[in-house]
């Protein structure tokens, strides 16, 4: 079965106000692996371990938040406008940096 797929049989059964909540809930998760990862190289602590288990908590955070913002996407019908305004935003971004 294709990801697309399975997303839109896990958005369809919960539903939007199910998955923004649960969205909302790992973007925080997400924002405490981005943090920790930080707090570890800031310290001059980290060893390959910590870096290891960090770098695994924070892939895992990333993908639950993709996972996510994918349902909202279908559940809002919105893939057209996110692919269309993800194209504005990365070639404003690239004229910004050209202009540099
Ligand atoms: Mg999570």
């Amino acid at each position: 079965m294709e990801i697309a797929e399975k997303i839109k049989i896990i958005a369809e059964h919960y539903g939007y106000e199910a998955q923004s909540r649960q969205c909302i809930e790992e973007m925080a998760e997400l924002m405490q692996a981005i943090n920790k990862l930080w707090r570890s190289i800031g310290h001059g602590q980290l060893t390959e371990k910590s870096f290891k288990e960090c770098l695994e908590n924070l892939t895992e955070e990333m993908a639950d938040v993709q996972i996510m913002l994918w349902q909202i996407e279908y559940l809002l019908s919105a893939e057209n406008m996110i692919e269309e305004m993800i194209e504005k935003k990365l070639n404003r971004q690239l004229k910004r940096i050209e202009e540099e």
